[in-house]
């Protein structure tokens, strides 16, 4: 297997890595190459910070192994290679009228991304995390290929596991039976964060997720726009093949009086009244992936995502967050509100019950010291940070967001003593320390 030395980034294009990757081809390849040296594997990249890189050292790619193993109709369930894109299964398998159960906002995270990050979707509240619908996984282990499913504490903290466990070479997935191939969704304007609860707490629909305006303050603060979606048949022109950001964007293109404009004539974009529109899947379930490499938006500094948590008992703290960030001027256009269900599928899955605020910034000198303090914010509420979005959390903070972690930590620990698997991520947050 050849190995070559590269420089590599997450989604943010703020955390770096320089260090060795190699591309099998094959499944067996990689099996080989993982007993040979065991190293992170990584999927398309689309984690925002850390996790998905390792610094000064090696890791393997699974972008090449996106094959699709088998599909029984009658049960739905779907065997995959590790690296095949969720878009790609969508596409091929929505018209057969199967989806995979959960789907993150961007189609070309991975099976094994959205395992190693226990991704959740706009239907978490009902259906919970992408872990839960895997019906059983192959791990490429120093001695050999070896199957997990649930039950097993291996497969416990392989999902949501970042990774820790080791390759994942493939998988078998309940996909979930829908309507039809197209989506209805109903789009509502929500004046203010109170009215916003109440909406996303009475809500029935299948699928919800909310647009915030983050830079809204006063009697406005937390307006938005509310999406419901529902599968149903229907005719619609196929999905647009996506445009590409030619260049970084220069720095004036998401200041504050820009993001302001945009962000109030993106909020009238929807009458009134609400309007209902049908559009393909891939529109509705990634909005953002018909603009390829939209992370150049945020020019070459970058720009960060902060994603937390928190229980529904202390959802006022999404105020005070709003308020500062209101305030700060800092926020881009990208600003996401769900209430999440109870459902987890790993010791280490982000999603509990609660709400999830989700957050861009431009990578300004000033937004660190603004997302620290919406952690501190976020750990006071007792909620959790999002590790797949995550760059400025503390180790100190992880047990307490994490309680399992320890215990994690103890099985990786009697699969991987050296930390082989250990990505930059672990490292910052020393995630696979012992008691
Ligand atoms: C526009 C956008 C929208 C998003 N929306 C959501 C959302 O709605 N919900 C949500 O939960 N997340 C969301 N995300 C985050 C994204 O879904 C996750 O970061 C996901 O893990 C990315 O998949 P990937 O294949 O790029 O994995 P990577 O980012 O490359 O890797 C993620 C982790 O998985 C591990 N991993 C990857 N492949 C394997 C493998 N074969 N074997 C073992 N471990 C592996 C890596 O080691 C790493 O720890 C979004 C990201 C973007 C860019």
């Amino acid at each position: 297997m050849t190995w070559k030395q590269c420089d590599y980034t997450g989604w943010g294009r703020v955390y770096h890595a320089r260090g060795e990757l190699a591309r099998p081809e094959r499944a067996s390849a990689l099996a080989r190459i993982a007993s040979q040296t065991p190293c992170p594997a990584i999927g398309q990249r689309r984690s925002y910070a850390d996790g998905c890189l390792n610094d000064g050292g090696r890791a393997l790619l699974t972008e090449r192994l996106d094959r699709f193993l088998g599909f029984e109709e009658e049960t739905g369930l779907l065997e995959v290679e590790s690296g095949c894109k969720l878009a790609d299964i969508v596409t091929h398998f929505g018209r057969r009228g199967w989806l995979p159960a959960v789907l993150p906002g961007t189609g070309f995270a991975t099976v094994g991304g959205a395992i190693g990050m226990d991704v959740h979707g706009k239907n978490h509240h009902h259906v919970g995390s992408f872990g839960q619908h895997v019906e059983s996984l192959t791990l490429a282990l120093p001695d050999g290929p070896r199957e997990v499913a649930p039950g097993d504490p291996l497969f416990a903290a392989t999902i949501g596991g970042l990774g820790q466990t080791g390759p994942i070479i493939r998988a078998t997935l309940r996909m979930q039976k829908i309507r039809g191939d197209v989506m209805m969704v109903t789009e509502r304007r929500i004046p203010d964060l109170a009215s916003y609860f109440d909406h996303l707490d009475a809500s029935q629909a299948t699928y919800t997720v909310g647009w915030i305006d983050a830079t809204a303050r006063g009697a406005a603060l937390g307006r938005g726009i509310l999406e419901e979606g529902e599968t149903g048949p229907g005719l619609v022109p196929p999905a647009k093949r996506g445009t590409r950001v030619p260049l970084d964007a220069p720095h004036a293109a998401l200041s504050g009086p820009v993001v302001r404009s945009f962000n109030a004539a993106y909020f009238r974009r929807v009458p009134e009244r609400g309007r209902t529109v049908v559009k393909p899947l891939e529109d509705f379930f990634f909005p953002l992936d018909k603009i390829h490499d939209w992370n150049r938006l945020y020019g070459k500094r970058g720009f960060h995502q902060f994603q937390c948590v928190v229980p529904l008992a202390e959802r006022e703290i999404l105020r005070a967050m709003l308020k500062d960030v209101g305030t700060a001027g800092l926020a881009s256009p990208l600003a996401v509100i769900k209430r999440m269900g109870a459902g987890r599928g790993g010791m280490m899955s982000f999603p509990t019950e609660g709400y999830t605020l989700a957050i861009d910034f431009p990578a300004r000198a000033e937004a660190p010291e603004m997302i620290r303090r919406l952690i501190a914010m976020c750990f006071e509420a007792g909620g959790r940070v999002y590790l797949a979005k995550d760059a400025f959390a503390e180790a100190s903070q992880m047990d307490a967001m994490y309680p399992e972690r320890a215990e994690w930590a103890g099985i990786l620990h009697s699969i991987d003593p050296g930390e082989a698997y250990a990505t930059d991520l672990v490292r910052r947050l020393s995630l696979r320390s012992l008691p």
